[in-house]
């Protein structure tokens, strides 16, 4: 299905926000001002041979190495940027293995950019995470329609709308554990060698997506939409690259 122009208008859009993200993972300094004229894509946008998301059709299963979060409490700092609603976090690590990753922030997906056989899911969430040598990791948590998401429930209130200052609020706590899915002996995730999702659409950014998929309610969904526009990067070609999937 091809993607309309309301779609990628809307990532266009999202695309700015994730620049800036990644402009401040980058420690580069402040991201573009809002009266700078949007960046238009090219370059590794269009020439690029690992973007991201993708559709995750078929896979290599393989022995991959565990995920293990040491996801802690830490006072509440919530933005929304007009393009998505972003919490910064300190102080919590995913290991891969032996590898440990310092979670920086996590942030919403409408909807929800890579897909499983097809499906398009209706919301996203992107935690990026940085190794020491600087490389970005994003762990994608996909949700379907179904049951309210208690973590969601909690957090929804204290969203801010669109050009409100970021809300700096340390004495609530956000717990970054409260979102991980029940793993009951592991979790399963696909990872592939992608891309942010926004100009200059860097490479080089390993993709790592829980296989199990969560739930939020069709109210949580509305009042997501509420706080900011369609989001999401159409699906990418492959090009050639494989997608391991955790055995
Ligand atoms: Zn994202």
């Amino acid at each position: 299905m091809a993607p309309g122009f309301a779609r990628l208008g809307g990532w266009r859009v999202g695309a700015l926000a994730t620049l800036a993200i990644f402009a401040l993972l980058a420690h580069a300094v402040a991201g573009p001002s809002p009266s700078e004229p949007r960046p238009k894509g090219g370059g590794l946008c269009e020439t690029g041979r690992r973007q991201s998301p993708i559709d995750i059709v078929a896979t290599r299963r393989e022995a991959l190495p565990a995920l293990q979060f040491d996801y802690v409490p830490t006072p509440l700092r919530i933005v929304n940027d007009g393009h998505t609603v972003r919490v910064r976090l300190a102080g919590s690590r995913m290991l891969i293995g032996a590898e440990r990753h310092t979670l920086q922030q996590f942030h919403f997906h409408l909807p929800g950019g890579d897909r499983v056989q097809g499906e398009e899911f209706p919301m996203a969430m992107h935690w990026l995470h940085k190794r020491a040598n600087g490389e970005l990791v994003a762990l994608v948590m996909l949700f379907r329609l179904g049951t309210a998401h208690p973590a969601l429930a909690a957090l929804l209130p204290q969203m801010p709308a669109a050009g409100q200052p970021e809300r700096n609020l340390p004495a609530l706590t956000v717990d970054p554990a409260a979102w991980l899915p029940v793993a009951s002996v592991r979790h399963g995730y696909y990872a592939y060698d992608g891309s942010v999702t926004a100009p200059p659409c860097t490479e080089g950014v390993r993709w790592v997506v829980l296989k199990q998929v969560q739930t939020l309610s069709a109210t949580q969904l509305a009042q997501l939409h509420q706080l900011m526009p369609d989001n999401a990067r159409p699906v990418q070609p492959l090009q050639g690259r494989s997608v391991a999937e955790s055995t």
